[in-house]
């Protein structure tokens, strides 16, 4: 298929980026390129037949509608997204303005292609979004594709936005589109302000690492090839109008993960002490949800999916790779906000 990738320089958008390319799938990667992203990211592909790039802001319709009149894409995987969340505690403005006027931009453009084209049953439009749309949990249960959306976070708040845009033009224009809602994702190339990067590199730093309130928050973590995996295969399998939920089967707080972390950095990279002294507790984020967890039966029943990477094993490859590009990360350390402590109000 010819598939056209938003927020393809991204963390997430650039793993989906290079398996499509492996899977022998051609793909335009679509991005503004943003302060988070990094062509980097894909150049292990870019040079190859069948990329190409397109530098496109997904709130500009005209320049949408020139890369679909010239590439015509099967599908339209929408990752493109402002993501962080404690910046969207600082400027939400910038975060209704990518993430729900983008996304309703974005689907015009998908829509008039796909009428123009004659309505394709195959044509796909498969939203990424977040298990954050669902709120926090209390001590027990897992979100499900039926949890009622509760988003807490002007970040989240945005993404359950476009997952009503995109629910919204199915059923509406009869546009095929798909949603995905996944947890917590980490492994190479994720931008150094977001909590797995910044623990590696505050401690290789001899810098505090810093563990938000008391630490027992929960996520469930996966490895972000799993995700691009599943992604796919959503895309290729998953039924039409549905949303499936995607988690990675590793739940675990804040604190018990950063430990894990700084183990295997003792064993990696070892230091005069260990590298769980220097974790410092600082003050909460505001409205941050207790804890995320996703019950991911209806992907694993009905598509088969499972992650393949277990939290060891990621967290392993992960502080690895970090050890092994300095290169990458080094220059990102100096763009705006990165290493600043944001979103307290
Ligand atoms: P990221 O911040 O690493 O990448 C986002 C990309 O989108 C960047 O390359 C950026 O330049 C691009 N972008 C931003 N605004 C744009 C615009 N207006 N027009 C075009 N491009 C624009 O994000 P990520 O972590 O890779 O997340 C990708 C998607 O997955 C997002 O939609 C996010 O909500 C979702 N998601 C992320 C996680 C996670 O743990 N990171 C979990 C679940 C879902």
């Amino acid at each position: 298929m010819k598939l056209l990738v938003t927020g393809g320089a991204g963390f997430i958008g650039s793993a989906v980026v290079r398996r499509a390319m492996a899977e022998g799938h051609e793909v335009v990667n679509l991005d503004a390129l943003t302060y988070a992203a990094n062509l980097e990211n894909v150049a292990a592909v870019s040079r190859r037949s069948g990329y190409s790039f397109a530098r496109v802001d997904i709130r500009d319709r005209d320049a949408l509608d020139r890369v679909f009149a010239r590439h015509a894409p099967d599908a339209v995987l929408h990752l493109a997204a402002e993501s962080h969340v404690d910046r969207s505690i600082d400027g939400p403005d910038a975060f209704v303005a990518t993430n729900v006027i983008g996304t309703c931009t974005l689907l015009q453009a998908a829509r008039a292609h796909w009428i123009e084209r004659g309505r394709p049953e195959h044509f796909r439009f498969l939203h990424v979004s977040t298990d954050e749309v669902f709120g926090s949990l209390g001590e027990t249960g897992a979100f499900t594709e039926e949890t009622p959306y509760d988003p807490r976070s002007p970040y989240a708040a945005s993404k359950a936005a476009s997952d009503h845009l995109v629910r919204a033009w199915h059923e509406t224009y009869g546009l095929p589109t798909l949603v995905t809602n996944c947890s917590n994702n980490y492994g190479p190339f994720h931008f150094p302000e977001k909590l797995v990067p910044v623990v590696i590199l505050r401690a290789l730093a001899g810098e505090p690492i810093p563990v938000y309130g008391d630490g027992r928050n929960v996520r469930d973590w996966l490895y972000v090839e799993d995700h691009a995996r599943a992604l796919l295969l959503v895309l290729t399998r998953g039924a039409v109008g549905r949303s499936y939920a995607i988690g990675g089967e590793s739940a675990i707080s804040n604190i018990d993960l950063v430990e894990r972390i700084c183990a295997i950095l003792d064993e990696l990279a070892p230091g005069a002490r260990p590298y769980r002294a220097q974790i410092a507790f600082v003050a909460d984020r505001p409205g941050h949800d207790r804890r995320y967890a996703i019950d991911p039966r209806r992907i694993r029943e009905e598509l088969g999916w499972r992650p393949e990477v277990d939290l060891d094993a990621g967290l392993r490859a992960t502080v690895r790779w970090y050890l092994d590009n300095a290169a990458w990360w080094r220059p990102l350390l100096a763009r705006t906000g990165v290493g600043e402590r944001l979103g307290l109000r």
